[in-house]
């Protein structure tokens, strides 16, 4: 059965992003402490306990208003960089969202696509700058080659997220050109880049939520 990313869908990934990234707040942050300002954790929790109860209060009626108010909920309440990289993400997210209530799984990739587009955008950030995008890449690639290959989107979400928790990992040995993290130079070597870490959570929870198995 081809599972459609739906409203629902969609909602529940982002109420369990909240609950991972609470949990992994201290992790993010320690990871951050390393080579940041030790405040991603902290910033993820603030960011997402806040859309948890934007969803609570206005729920969204359609995939873009949705999109919409995730993005400017994270620009509003998440300091720093990764505050307004996430935003850009969802925001972006949104614009590229032409359908009301579900995508495809093809539609799902584009729409994804084009809000890792805007954080390239906004951020410059190649692949191997120790980035969230060392995370996004390898998703969207494995995403993309999974979907061409005729996988469904659980298993192509599945796929991307071990894409993802892989380029994270591989972030470790890097030195950072981008962000606060490229101020420690050589130092920044031997710690993996707090944003590649959150994003992995973000798309695991999302192949966890399309498989049913979270939430
Ligand atoms: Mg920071």
């Amino acid at each position: 059965m081809a599972v459609a990313v739906t409203l629902d869908l969609l909602e529940r990934w982002i109420r369990e992003s909240a609950v991972r990234l609470d949990a992994a707040a201290d992790e993010l942050t320690a990871l951050d402490s390393a080579i940041g300002d030790a405040d991603h954790g902290t910033n993820m929790r603030r960011g997402f306990t806040a859309i948890v109860s934007k969803l609570d209060t206005a729920p969204p009626a359609s995939l873009p208003e949705f999109f919409k108010t995730v993005g400017m909920t994270l620009v509003s309440k998440v300091g720093g960089a990764s505050g307004s990289l996430y935003g850009t993400l969802f925001l972006d997210m949104g614009r590229a969202c032409a359908e009301p209530t579900e995508l495809t799984a093809a539609q799902w990739r584009d729409v994804l696509t084009a809000g890792v587009s805007g954080v390239v955008s906004r951020g410059h950030a190649e692949p191997g700058d120790k980035t969230m995008i060392d995370a996004f890449t390898p998703a969207l690639d494995a995403l993309g080659r999974a979907l061409d290959g005729g996988e469904s989107l659980v298993a192509a979400a599945a796929a991307a997220a071990d894409a993802a928790e892989r380029g994270s990992a591989d972030t470790e040995p890097l030195i950072a050109r981008k962000g606060r993290a490229s101020y420690l130079g050589e130092r920044s070597a031997g710690h993996v880049d707090p944003g590649s870490a959150s994003t992995a959570i973000l798309l695991r929870t999302f192949a966890d939520v399309a498989a049913g198995t979270a939430a």
